[in-house]
């Protein structure tokens, strides 16, 4: 019998069910600041601007800060660059007591000039950390000295850690990057070509999706967020297309680039058989190129021949398995969701770090009656979820990982740290494999919870 723990009362408005209450349920609150006490698993401003500029690879980033904000965001994604490895390092100013009595600007434009002269980065983002917006550093004024002196951009980033919850944190990154769109030549960009927004490259995801559109016939200008390089954002504005995969992060960007330079954006996803064979006919139908339609097809085809037969072995065992998803951004949820159904297995429990009412009310619409959908959850509700749902399988990042294990139960890591791609067909079939592999290792039946269900289940079988 799972022990029942008590919710924190101020936390319930963020906490719902779907199917309890019809139309009368009231929406999902989301978008506040997370509740002083209840260990948010939410990160926050600054690791937001952190982990989406981070992939631009040819980029300096350095952290105006105390030593601890650029160790906790060091190498922080599983990105993969075809090229620069520049970005993989955590520059900082490692700003000491001194520093802060006395301001850190001279630090920061010492740092600069000197990391610029080394590396000979295409550009330089200034990320302010918590103290820096305390003590008031004025970092516009130094990124536009650097600048100038060095002939490069030098961009601050305006993600003070306090000052809201990880979505401002990517505000504060498109805000960044808008700097360096429509700053390049755009005359050998064709017609029928994207940009991939919010895809991080992890494990060499955004190669793979990249591929799928080269042979669509489609030209992918900028991935900017994986495998991103400075000249290719310059000149991003030339392209017909946005699409728009981490929709928490860079919806923000897109609506930007839709109002300045015209650009449609369309939110997709790259997770699952579903969402990625969605993602392809829907760019497809924006073009109105039947050819290009019917390359679509053919990719989809080609790609489901091969995976399916795998699928369906590992479906065999996973039917009727219940999972746990927490993860940062809505569209991931949804696409988690769908995914798990194609694998017959049943989401109990959905929450995210970031998501909004709307998103809230369309996981709401998608679950089954009873799933339990939550906002910037805490570990303590997590493990009360899992425990209640009696859940095979937990899938989240780095943060929820220990919670699974301490509860005995199987984990999945679907965040920016893990090495295995699970985007696009290819990565259905990593993601089914890994998903096998935790829930039917057999030793969760050594856990003192389940020990008592497995001997019964061998009794039975005898
Ligand atoms: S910016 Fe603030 S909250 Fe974020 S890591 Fe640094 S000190 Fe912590």
């Amino acid at each position: 019998m799972a022990r029942q723990l008590d919710i924190l009362p101020d936390r319930a408005a963020q906490i719902g069910r779907a199917g309890e209450g019809g139309s009368t349920q009231p929406a999902l609150k989301a978008g506040r600041h997370s509740l002083a006490g209840s260990v948010s698993q939410r990160a926050c401003v600054f690791c937001g601007s952190r982990v989406v500029l981070y992939p631009i690879a040819d980029a300096l980033h350095i952290v105006h800060g105390p030593i601890g904000c650029a160790a906790y965001t060091w190498d922080i994604r599983g990105a993969q660059s075809s090229g620069s490895q520049l970005f993989r390092n955590s520059f900082s100013t490692d700003l000491q007591e001194m520093d802060i009595i006395y301001g850190g600007e001279k630090k920061l434009e010492r740092a600069l000039r000197d990391l610029i002269e080394r590396h000979q980065p295409k550009a330089a983002f200034v990320y302010a950390t918590c103290i820096v917006g305390l003590i008031g550093d004025d970092l516009e004024a130094v990124c536009k000295t650097v600048s100038a002196a060095c002939g490069i951009p030098v961009l601050p980033v305006a993600s003070e850690g306090f000052k809201g919850t990880k979505k401002d944190g990517y505000r504060a990154a498109c805000e960044s990057v808008l700097k360096l769109i429509g700053t390049g030549d755009t005359s050998k960009v064709t017609k029928r070509s994207i940009n991939l927004l919010g895809d991080f490259n992890i494990a060499g995801e955004t190669w793979v999706v990249r591929s799928y559109f080269e042979r669509m016939g489609v030209e992918v200008v900028a991935t900017i967020t994986g495998d991103g390089r400075v000249d290719d954002i310059r000149r991003c504005h030339g392209a017909g297309l946005n699409l728009v995969q981490c929709a928490g992060s860079m919806t923000h960007l897109a609506k930007r680039m839709q109002d300045d330079y015209g650009i449609a954006f369309k939110k997709i996803s790259f997770f699952g058989i579903e969402d990625m064979a969605a993602a392809l006919y829907e760019t497809a139908a924006h073009f109105e190129d039947p050819a290009i339609m019917d390359r679509a097809r053919e990719v989809v085809r080609d790609e489901l021949a091969a995976i399916m037969p795998k699928i369906r072995e590992y479906r065999r065992d996973l039917a009727g398995k219940r999972a746990a998803v927490y993860v940062g951004g809505a569209f991931k949820a949804f696409s988690l969701v769908r995914a798990l159904r194609s694998l017959d297995m049943d989401t109990v429990v959905v929450g995210t770090q970031t998501g909004d009412a709307a998103d809230y009310e369309q996981l709401r619409e998608m679950c089954d009656p009873g799933t339990i959908i939550v906002d910037d959850s805490n570990p303590i509700e997590l493990a009360k979820f899992c425990l209640e749902k009696d859940v095979d399988l937990f899938i989240g990042g780095v943060k929820e990982r220990p919670i699974a294990y301490k509860l005995g139960i199987g984990f999945c890591d679907h965040n920016h740290e893990r090495k295995e791609a699970l985007a696009g067909f290819v990565g259905m079939v990593n993601f089914a494999r890994e998903v096998h592999a935790s829930v039917m290792s057999p030793v969760w039946n050594f856990v003192p919870r389940r020990a008592s269900r497995a001997a019964a289940l061998k009794e039975v079988a005898s």
